[in-house]
């Protein structure tokens, strides 16, 4: 515990439109304490995603500096970035992203082949029973459940003991009952295993899970809510909606989008 496991320093980020340049994050500076749960909200295209990506070494800012513990990943080339991505860093999205051909201990044990390590048998057991999953160790993504899926991907996140955790609305496809389950999960990340995490939310149920909330509209930070109950965050982010750009025409509610696992929300 104690300093910051990240530090954004005046992070911008453009990329070219059809029309011009849209502005992702305009000097954003932000520091994410060591142990802490911090939720992302923002109406969509605010930035959230881009502010994660460049958090995690996944996109470049086009100018400022992100720094993770003593590390600053801006001066770092391609091939140092990806190692520090590797062991460092772990980062769960709204699809779960499982290969369907590979069990779930087979899915977990991914990071460690693809680092070239043989993956420890107690080691992959051990991630699995992180989030309950012991049982399931040999079924394939096919045969769970959405909420177990993405417990299978929060266990392959973490099979490198990452010290930073990013989730991009992790439980954006869950059902409340099993989101809630995931976000017991990541509160204990924080509390018990001493991770960072920051996860991109448009849930305040979900955001009241976390020890503060960063407010981004526009790619600038617009305030912060510390501790805040859901009613307070619900009350901040009034009109920002699900960040869904199209609804199914079927679901009157936009919340209900039952575990699809498509690539882009929903
Ligand atoms: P959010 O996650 O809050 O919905 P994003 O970070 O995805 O927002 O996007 C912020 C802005 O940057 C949006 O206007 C989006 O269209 C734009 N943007 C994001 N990624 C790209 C990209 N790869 N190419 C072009 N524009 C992008
Ligand atoms: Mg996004």
């Amino acid at each position: 515990m104690g300093g910051d496991a990240i530090a954004l320093d005046s992070v911008s980020r453009w990329f070219r439109s059809g029309r011009g340049r849209v502005t992702a994050l305009d000097g954003v500076s932000l520091t994410f304490a060591r142990g802490s749960f911090t939720a992302v909200m923002g109406p969509s295209g605010s930035g959230k995603s881009t502010l994660l990506q460049c958090a995690a070494g996944l996109d470049r800012p086009d100018a400022g500096s992100v720094r993770l513990g003593g590390t600053e990943l801006t001066e770092l080339g391609e091939r140092r970035l990806t190692l520090l991505r590797r062991e460092r860093i772990g980062f769960v999205f709204q699809a779960y992203n499982l290969l369907p051909s590979l069990t779930a201990a087979q899915n977990v044990a991914l990071p460690l082949r693809l680092a070239g390590r043989r993956p420890p048998k107690d080691r992959v057991r051990e991630a699995l029973r992180r989030v309950g999953l012991d049982g399931r160790a040999g079924h394939l993504p096919g045969r769970l459940s959405g909420g177990e899926q993405q417990r299978v991907a929060l266990a392959r996140a973490l099979i490198t003991r990452p010290e930073v955790l990013f989730g991009d609305e992790p439980t954006g496809a869950l059902d409340a009952a099993t989101g809630r389950e995931v976000l017991a999960l990541l509160r204990d990340m924080a509390d018990t295993d001493g991770r960072t995490v920051v996860m991109v939310t448009h849930d305040p149920v979900a955001a009241s899970y976390t020890d503060r909330v960063v407010l981004l509209v526009d790619g600038r930070v617009h305030g912060e809510l510390a501790g805040a109950p859901a009613g307070e965050i619900a009350e901040r982010t009034a009109g920002w909606g699900t960040g869904r750009t199209s609804r199914p025409s079927t679901a009157p509610d936009a919340r209900a989008c039952p575990n699809s696992a498509g690539e882009q929300p929903c």
